[in-house]
């Protein structure tokens, strides 16, 4: 699956809509010091389902609304679109049926995140799981922050091996299984609940 468009509607910098085609090959992103570069890879991972305000340099979630300028107030919402070519429909099952996907976060303030994909409304996870079986996703070693191929060089070899395992798109099996673990888990207590109530009855 290809990006094909990223739309930013009130998210950071980016009051006005915002459309920015990305074509076939290699695209460079250039402007001076603070025009907004470093929070269109933070909209792609922000679309793509990042919740760690860390990562996002910003204290809460709400920050990555607009909050104003001289001339123009704040926004009360955010909203990036990503655009997906899935012509070779290697989207996971469920999102299949058709070959251009668009999934959309919006932030409402004091409401919080929904997603779609396409009109259909989506949880968090879904977008997450979209993403990580394609092997990309908000935490991509696709998308390199400042500092961090040093961080890389210098990692121990069980951080290198995530960072393999995710470009392998099987980060999305750890996931699931840990769902499962926490599911099974659940289960053998309830399973503990009704023998005791046996004994109570017995
Ligand atoms: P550099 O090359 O210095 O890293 P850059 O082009 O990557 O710069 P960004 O860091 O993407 O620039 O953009 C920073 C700009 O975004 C700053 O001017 C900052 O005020 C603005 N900004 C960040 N969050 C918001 C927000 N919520 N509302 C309005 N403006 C914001």
């Amino acid at each position: 699956m290809r990006f094909t468009r990223l739309k930013l509607n009130g998210f950071k910098s980016f009051v006005d809509p915002t459309d920015l085609v990305i074509a076939d090959g290699l695209t460079g992103v250039v402007g001076p010091n603070g025009c907004g570069k470093s929070n269109l890879l933070e909209a792609l991972r922000w679309v793509m389902g990042e919740n760690r305000p860390t990562a996002m340099r910003g204290g809460g979630m709400e920050d990555v609304i607009f909050a104003g300028a001289a001339t123009r107030s704040a926004r009360n919402h955010a909203e990036v679109s990503l655009v997906l070519d899935n012509a070779e429909r290697l989207a996971p099952a469920g999102f299949n049926d058709s070959d251009i996907l668009e999934i959309t976060r919006r932030i409402t303030r004091d409401i919080g995140s929904a997603y779609k994909v396409g009109t259909r409304d989506v949880r968090a996870r879904d977008v997450q799981m979209l993403f990580a079986d394609a092997a990309t996703g908000a935490h991509s070693p696709a998308l390199v922050r400042q500092g961090q191929i040093s961080e890389l060089i210098n990692a121990r070899p069980k951080s290198r091996r995530k960072v393999l395992e995710d470009a392998a798109g099987i980060g999305g099996l750890y996931q699931r299984r840990h769902e499962a673990e926490l599911k099974l888990r659940a289960a053998e207590q309830n399973l503990a609940r009704v023998d005791d109530v046996i004994e109570q009855l017995a």
